[in-house]
């Protein structure tokens, strides 16, 4: 059994956007007062906050808040919950003896969802709509089949568009069926992906073609008086066009890793330490724009769905070596871009790259799965997919 995420987009009519959005102010405060419940508990009595004192909080604010009246009561566990996490979150780090942000107050800027613990009660489907407790039966667009069995679902409000996302428990697929090839991949910043078959993924650079687009509205923003109407729409302008360009990343990254896991059995990569890379300011713009991580993390779910086998091996020397022979490249600059080898081995230094990792993950494969892939090779190669 895994769990899958549904995301629709909802269309609130006037009024049902109104009681939303007084949901989520109801939410945003109750959340707050979770964290000085927190906060004074520490203070006064050396521990965490009980279930009970959430409880009669809860009842509390319900009875004299008249806005909180129609507001479902898993809403306010869900944020007791989020709280709770935020503090551990945060205690952890400080055990940890890492950078530990202490748990800030949501302004309505940084509170984008509300979740329902339990779907059916406090969110459910009705015909073609959703019901929202508190809210009505609101109009969705399911663009998209829902399988499984429905388990909680969250409300989400971003860039001034409203979604539902449902988490659904589903069976298992049939893993696909082997291919016997095997592939490896050099991520990098002139090209997205090389792969060790040569070829080259080019970056989409969403961010940057639309850097232009986002330089206009930005200057629009600031233009406009604070606090103003115009000031409110300039910014949703912008907000929008940053959700676009998140999008078409994550859309990118959803094909492209789909193609990989479809006909490779496995998969080598370069373990990269990504946080570590952004610090370097040259290189930075390009490496966040190229969205590795959600790429790798996307790959290996998928790969996991398949019955692929995804494997990470050691950075060191994936460049400076020689592909074929083994020999080492001691004078190697980041500028240069063709490795030539005494042994004949003549290659684009990305290229070269990736036929190590393939080198050092096959490697480490187990031996025999290693050999049905050398022995199947011979007898499926012609199907290489067009990246
Ligand atoms: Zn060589």
């Amino acid at each position: 059994m895994g769990y899958r995420a549904y995301k629709y987009r909802l269309y609130p009519n006037a009024r049902q956007e109104k009681d939303l959005l007084n949901m989520f102010v109801v939410a945003r405060h109750y959340y707050n007062m979770c964290l000085d419940l927190w906060k004074y508990t520490y203070l006064t009595a050396k521990r965490r906050p009980t279930s009970q004192q959430f409880e009669v909080m809860r009842k509390d604010y319900k009875k004299t808040i008249p806005a909180a009246k129609n507001v479902h009561s898993h809403v306010f566990q869900g944020l007791a919950k989020r709280s709770e996490e935020a503090f551990q979150g945060f205690f952890r780090r400080v055990k940890a003896g890492e950078k530990a942000g202490y748990p800030r107050y949501k302004i309505a800027d940084r509170f984008h969802s509300i979740e329902f613990q339990q779907f059916g009660t406090g969110v459910s489907i009705e015909g073609r709509r959703v019901r929202i407790s508190g809210v009505g039966r609101v109009r969705a667009r399911w663009h998209r089949l829902m399988e499984g069995t429905a388990k909680t679902a969250e409300i989400i409000h971003k860039a001034g568009q409203w979604f539902v996302v449902i988490i659904c428990e589903v069976q298992d697929k049939p893993e696909l069926l082997k291919t016997g090839q095997a592939i490896g991949l050099d991520l990098g910043i002139a090209s997205l992906l090389t792969t060790s078959d040569g070829d080259k993924v080019d970056h989409p650079k969403f961010y940057r073609k639309s850097q232009r687009k986002l330089r206009i509205l930005n200057r629009a923003l600031v233009r406009k008086k604070k606090g103003g109407k115009n000031h409110c729409k300039a910014k949703r302008r912008l907000q929008r066009h940053h959700n676009h360009v998140q999008n078409q990343r994550l859309d990118y990254a959803h094909k492209l890793s789909f193609t990989l896991v479809k006909h490779y059995d496995l998969i080598a990569l370069e373990q990269l330490k990504v946080k570590n890379m952004v610090r370097n300011k040259y290189l930075s713009k390009s490496i966040l724009d190229a969205g590795w991580s959600t790429f790798t993390t996307l790959l290996t779910n998928k790969a996991v769905d398949a019955g692929r086998q995804v494997m990470f091996v050691n950075p060191a020397y994936t460049s400076k070596t020689c592909s074929s022979c083994g020999a080492l490249f001691e004078d190697l600059t980041l500028a240069d871009r063709w490795v030539e080898c005494r042994c004949g081995l003549s290659l684009d230094r990305d290229h070269n790259a990736a036929r190590n990792i393939l080198n050092q993950a096959l490697r480490l494969w187990d031996a025999e799965v290693r050999q049905n892939v050398a022995g199947s090779r011979d007898a499926s190669v012609p199907q290489k997919p067009c990246l």
